[in-house]
């Protein structure tokens, strides 16, 4: 099997995989309405939240999406605070359904500057809303949602709306503590399950905000997600393989316990930043307190050919690393670690690192 190290999707345990193996059932029935009712009792668990959570059929950008087309209205402007490809991704999606944004942008490998922000939102106090991503998986960087919401919701009474779909169920987040209207997550990422489902939670702001809103939608119309649930369906077909296997991972999730579960994150996000320092190469985000724990990216040193890396890792090593996206292509690799990643799954990625390292330019002694 291989050592699937992508950030997102993660190889998944046996106790998942069958689960995912059950028979079909009919979603509008009762057996259906209980997994539904379940499942999202478990996920407001580990979103920390008393609000809404809507689980969609879809990878993580149809919840961003839903974010926008739930919140927003053309014409309505809102500032993206964005540090790399995902948090330009959110802006894309505004920009597409003709929100005016201001893009707040930041050098990949870099968090958000607060000061900036604050900022940014005095310079432009009509602002309906901020995005900004949790954790940026493409530079490995997360950003400290608390503070940003303080300043976001706390000083500016903006509506906060959060990519969290490689930090949820990863990362410490508590979207009603800290003010976060919607939170958008996605199941490939830290809830060790197949791509499928997205998860999104919604609060009383955000429903204020989408009785206000004229954006055209239909598939992610979250007020057909909302009239459904409450005869305990979902409004389309849904995934009911992974909704039985999203269970599972629940169950799991409970019996861990959400503090022991970031915990595990943190150390094996530790781990493989301490191991890849040993191996003499350069973490890219270089301010240690900013390194994501569910994904590494590692910077490429000059002379060492990242694609060959990339391509020997795989076809030597069966070690799938994923490479640097736009502007980072050839500049870094990535490590995922989320979900059920093991120290010996990132200790076979070093070890085969150590051999590949030398025959691709990799010049320092290790
Ligand atoms: C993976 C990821 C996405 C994209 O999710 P898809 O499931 O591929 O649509 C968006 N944002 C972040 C932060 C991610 O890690």
């Amino acid at each position: 099997m291989a050592n699937l190290r992508t950030p997102g999707p993660i190889p998944l345990d046996d106790e998942i995989l069958e689960s995912l193996g059950t028979q079909m059932i009919n979603h509008r029935g009762p057996e259906y309405k209980d997994l539904l009712f379940k499942t999202t009792e478990g996920l407001k668990k580990v979103f920390a939240t008393k609000n809404d959570v809507y689980i969609i059929t879809g990878s993580g950008t149809a919840a961003m999406e839903a974010a926008v087309v739930n919140t927003l209205s053309p014409g309505d402007k809102v500032i993206n605070a964005t540090v790399g490809v995902f948090g330009n991704r959110f802006g894309v999606i505004c920009e597409r359904y003709g929100v005016d944004i201001t893009t707040l942008e930041f050098p990949f490998g870099t968090d958000v500057d607060i000061t900036k922000l604050r900022t940014c939102i005095e310079a432009n106090p009509d602002v309906k809303a901020v995005m900004i991503t949790h954790n940026e998986t493409s530079t490995g960087v997360t950003n400290n949602i608390k503070i940003a919401a303080e300043i976001i919701k706390g000083e500016y009474d903006k509506l906060v709306l959060v990519d969290g779909i490689s930090s949820v169920c990863s990362i410490p987040i508590e979207t009603d503590a800290w003010g976060l209207d919607v939170v958008a997550t996605a199941s490939q990422k830290g809830w060790m399950l197949p791509p499928g489902l997205a998860f999104i939670s919604f609060s009383d702001r955000a429903w204020q905000a989408h009785a206000e809103s004229t954006m055209p939608r239909f598939y992610l119309d979250m007020a057909e997600y909302k009239r459904y649930f409450e005869i305990g369906q979902p409004p389309f077909t849904p995934s009911i393989s992974c909704m039985f296997a999203l269970g599972t991972a629940l169950d799991r999730i409970e019996q861990e316990g959400l503090g022991p579960l970031y915990e595990r994150h943190a150390t094996i996000g530790q781990f493989t930043r301490d191991s890849i320092r040993e191996l003499g190469l350069d973490i890219f985000p270089e301010r240690e307190e900013i390194a994501s724990n569910t994904c590494t990216a590692v910077s490429i040193p000059d002379g060492v050919d990242g694609g060959a890396l990339v391509t020997k890792m795989r076809t030597e090593h069966n070690v799938i690393l994923a490479g640097g996206q736009a502007a980072l292509s050839g500049k870094i690799f990535r490590i995922g670690h989320m979900g059920l990643t093991s120290h010996s799954d990132i200790q076979e990625t070093v070890d085969a690192l150590k051999v590949v390292l030398p025959q691709v330019g990799f010049t320092k002694s290790l």
